[in-house]
């Protein structure tokens, strides 16, 4: 009773994101009342694991008491506090330094803001003051990956390289630019390491030859490993020779690490798998494990004191209100003292675990590929497995998908070409993974 009452007033009320909103009005919100751990609960009593951990955030597990009490004391001690004004707060301060502490290099700045689409915002704006101030403001020109995702800001969008996140809005703008993605599975460029790395270094020097030189290039964006776009795996050196070129080229650098860091893949931080520093870094999600918004922008100490320096005694134009708040920072430390406390190494447990479960599907007649690393992985469905035909390219499958997995008691991501993602919490037990491998077997052979 009390989810119809819901029901009607979301369809009445709530925009949700990323939605069709007549398609949802008509099939109606899934109210989820609770959880605890990997597994969460509708308002309906049912119990579910959630393999996609929310929206690839909750890293540490859901309803653990000692996030919920750091928030808790933090809110009674000082609910709040600005950085304006020479201002801060104790565990702003100190979760800056944390993460300066655990992040690659020189990566030893920290600007906080409230999630991963302010944070790339914040990257262009910082990117552009930085070229001004060092004499180069024609250095204006961006570049990204198709398949691409970077936040849904008014800017971050036009970086952002998925239809849905353009059509009818308006970008992206013309100092937005793209290279094909290094997606292997169907690469034209042919499935090898060698093949794949050498088209994309050929095609980010060409398209900055396009649009100028590199006199006319400001930053280049990835992914570590391409999140939203399906979970688009680099072969290992892909990362390294970008980075190298951008630094031949004097471009800065962008890792977006919002899905990424934190453990995903393993180490804290993906760069680390491949042991590159990058100019800039943005993370969110995992940061606070999502129990409380957050992100923020990592910056080397050279764009820093460019940035400073360039600056001088004015101010640099550029804050939110809720940029570093108390509470999320108090969150944030507390989720890097469990990250430190077992769960990184759970994850690295689970997620092997995961990637090997997974690839047992592969025997499947849907299963075009799986793919992944630690706890972020895909599984790529296909109706011909030898010629690799995709599913049709609409959302009808794919959440005739969702709905079969959620009916077997699993939570994971149905992208609408027929590709299963899955990122599970890191605290995940072995028993729940194996349960998210065999939720998907008995999906997929309802779906043959
Ligand atoms: N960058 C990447 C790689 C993301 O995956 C996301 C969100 O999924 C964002 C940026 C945007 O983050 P947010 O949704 O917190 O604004």
């Amino acid at each position: 009773m009390l989810s119809n009452s819901l029901i009607e007033l979301d369809r009445e009320h709530w925009i949700h994101p990323v939605a069709s909103y007549r398609g949802h009005e008509k099939a109606g919100v899934r109210v989820l009342r609770s959880a605890k751990g990997a597994t969460i609960t509708d308002a309906s009593g049912k119990q579910l694991i959630d393999g996609f951990a929310g929206l690839w955030c909750v890293n540490a597990g859901y309803g653990h008491d000692s996030i919920v009490e750091a928030a808790a004391n933090q809110m009674r001690e000082l609910a709040y506090a600005t950085g304006y004004f020479g201002l801060g707060s104790e565990p702003a301060i100190r979760l800056a330094a944390e993460l300066a502490e655990r992040s690659p290099g020189d990566l030893n700045r920290v600007y906080f803001t409230l999630g991963g689409s302010d944070a790339i915002d914040s990257t262009v704006r910082f990117i552009r003051y930085y070229q001004q101030a060092r004499g180069k403001p024609q250095k204006d020109q961006f570049i990204s990956i198709e398949q691409g995702y970077h936040g849904s800001s008014t800017v971050g969008a036009g970086l952002t390289a998925l239809p849905v996140f353009h059509a009818g809005f308006g970008v992206p703008y013309d100092w937005q630019h793209k290279i094909p993605s290094h997606y292997t599975y169907r690469n034209p460029a042919g499935s090898t390491p060698d093949a794949v790395i050498a088209a994309s270094l050929a095609a980010l020097r060409a398209k900055v030859e396009a649009v100028g030189g590199a006199e006319r290039v400001a930053a280049f964006y990835c992914e570590p490993i391409q999140g939203s776009g399906g979970v688009l795996v680099p072969p290992p050196g892909w990362v390294k020779a970008m980075r190298e070129l951008c630094r031949e080229l004097d471009i800065l650098f962008v890792a977006d690490e919002v899905i990424t860091g934190f453990g995903r893949t393993g180490p804290l931080f993906a760069c680390e798998d491949e042991d590159i520093v990058p100019d800039l870094m943005t993370v969110a999600k995992g940061l606070t494990s999502g129990y409380v918004p957050m992100g923020a922008v990592l910056m080397s100490q050279k764009v820093y004191a460019v940035i400073a320096d360039g600056a001088g005694a004015a101010a640099v134009g550029h804050g939110y209100t809720y940029s570093a708040h108390p509470v999320s920072a108090a969150v944030g430390l507390e989720v890097l003292r469990l990250y430190d406390n077992g769960l990184l190494d759970n994850g690295r447990k689970a997620g092997a675990r995961l990637m090997a479960g997974l690839a047992s599907l592969g025997d499947h007649p849907l299963v075009g590929e799986v793919r992944g690393r630690g706890m972020l992985a895909a599984v790529e469905l296909v109706t011909d497995k030898a010629r690799k035909t995709p599913l049709p390219a609409t959302s009808a499958p794919a959440q005739r998908i969702f709905d079969r997995a959620w009916d077997k008691g699993l939570v994971i991501r149905a992208f609408g070409n027929g590709v299963l993602g899955y990122a599970p919490p890191l605290c995940c037990t072995d028993s729940e993974i194996d349960a998210i491998v065999e939720r998907t077997r008995a999906t997929l052979d309802e779906t043959l």
